[in-house]
């Protein structure tokens, strides 16, 4: 055996359940890892160097799977192309039976190596739970797209107002749609595909982007066949430079009454506990708490029900300035037993940068017994550049409690306790 080579391997897979057959993924990937068939997308695992610039594209996150494999078992690309769905993750005690054993010279990336080597990049796969918590509810998938009997639903808007300050350069919408009598089922913390019309610079129809649901499962209205999106005016590109967005400009401009097509419901782990007093902890910025107002609001519908007994809720929500962050009047409204707000600014005058990590370690002393507690699940979303921040702030948290990291990183994970998404 070569012993430069590692033994384990983090394998790179694709979700066949949720991909949509964009090809995005492919076209992005610098080293040909990428292949399909009519039936599936998959990956060479030897030729896949982890370099993460097929994940942002994808736009149903089916590109961010990962399993710990003995590279002697690593799924090939044939038997990738036969997967209706994603095999289960190997346990310890079967990577050891199938002689994966330690890693060798090369080790395995695991949550404690928290800070990537100089040069490389932050891998939230790591850290981020693929499966969902215990008591969640089922989730529909793909009921709509290219696997469906259906290619798409369309949807009827009925409603879309701006939930950001008018007249600033940034610029985002409540858009609610509704499905008539199309079976649609979503839970909080899924999203959408939509098809914006026409094509692209190809000549090809443009690809589905994706965007989460902000309202909870029983409708942005409730007892409605409907549901909200949160979506920001892209107007720029990650660099500053002018760009107009094909799907968010499309959406944020549509008028009432006009018709979209959808695709999915997508999503399968990035759901909330059902369970009698389990706590949640959302941390996001911008749109990211299009799902944090789901899981939010669907709360506060069982409370008011005086049916259930919910645990406690935390939001830390992050923005340049009070003016960008969605839905900040009616947060503030919401009552302080109910929920525990956390608002941070980057971009205040005479005030100093805050961003979430730095309340997180700022509310240590909440923080620590409930990343202890079995039943508190916690939720990142919003801008890719924050996964990595908030992972360290949360280590940083346990471990000044004197909770194990090593101990307590995979148990996030495997527990499907600690959710990150981000785009
Ligand atoms: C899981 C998931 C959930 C998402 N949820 C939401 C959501 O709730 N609300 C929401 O608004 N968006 C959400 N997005 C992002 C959304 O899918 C689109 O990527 C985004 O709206 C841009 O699409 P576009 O067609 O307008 O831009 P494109 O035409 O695809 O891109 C045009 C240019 O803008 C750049 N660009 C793309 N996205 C952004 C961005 N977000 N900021 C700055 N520049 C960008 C691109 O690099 C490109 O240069 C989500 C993405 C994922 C993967
Ligand atoms: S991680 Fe990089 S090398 Fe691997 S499939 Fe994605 S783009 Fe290709
Ligand atoms: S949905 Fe994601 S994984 Fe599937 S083809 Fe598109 S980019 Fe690739």
């Amino acid at each position: 055996m070569d012993l430069s080579e590692p033994q384990v391997i983090r394998q790179h897979l694709i979700d066949p359940e949720i991909c949509i057959r964009c090809n995005t993924c492919e076209a992005t990937c610098p080293v040909g890892a990428i292949t399909h068939d009519s039936r599936n997308y998959v990956v060479d695992a030897d030729k896949c160097n982890l370099c993460m610039a097929c994940v942002p594209p994808c736009p149903t996150g089916s590109i961010d799977n990962w399993r710990d494999m003995p590279r002697q078992l690593a799924y090939s690309p044939e038997v990738q192309l036969t997967w209706d769905s994603l095999p289960a993750e190997l346990s310890p005690e079967q990577l050891a039976a199938a002689g994966g054993g330690a890693p060798a010279a090369e080790p395995v990336p695991t949550p404690q190596a928290i800070s990537a080597p100089e040069g490389e990049r932050f891998n939230s796969a790591q850290f981020g739970a693929t499966v969902p918590p215990w008591s969640a509810a089922h989730a529909y998938t793909n009921l709509y797209g290219p696997k469906a009997a259906e290619k798409f639903v369309t949807a009827t808007v009925v409603g879309n107002v701006r939930v950001t300050e008018a007249g600033r350069d940034y610029d985002t919408h409540h858009v609610v749609l509704d499905f008539g009598q199309m079976p649609f089922p979503v839970l909080e913390g899924q999203s959408i595909g939509i098809l914006p019309p026409g094509v692209d610079a190809q000549g090809r129809p443009h690809h589905a982007r994706q965007y989460s649901i902000a309202s909870p499962r029983n409708g942005e209205r409730p007892g409605y066949n409907n549901l909200s999106l949160t979506i920001k005016r892209v107007l720029q590109d990650p660099q500053g430079q002018a760009v107009r967005g094909v799907a968010s400009n499309y959406m944020c401009d549509l008028q009432v009454g006009d018709k979209v097509q959808v695709i999915g419901p997508f999503g399968a782990s990035f759901l909330m506990p059902n369970h009698p007093r389990s706590n949640i902890v959302m941390i996001c910025t911008g749109t990211g708490s299009a799902p944090m107002r789901a899981m939010t609001e669907w709360r506060r519908r069982l409370r008011q029900s005086g049916k259930f007994e919910g645990g406690k809720l935390m939001l830390f929500f992050g923005a340049r300035t009070p003016e960008e962050l969605p839905y900040f009047g009616p947060l503030q409204n919401l009552p302080k037993d109910f929920i525990d707000t956390n608002f941070a600014f980057s971009r205040q005058p005479q005030s100093p940068k805050t961003y979430v990590q730095d309340l997180i370690r700022q509310r240590a002393a909440d923080l620590a017994p409930l990343l202890a507690d079995p039943n508190t699940f916690f939720y990142v979303c919003g801008l890719k550049s924050m996964e990595e921040g908030v992972v360290l702030a949360l280590r940083d948290v346990a471990q000044q409690a004197g909770l194990s990291w090593d101990t307590l990183g995979p148990a996030l994970r495997q527990g499907g306790r600690l959710h990150l998404e981000t785009y």
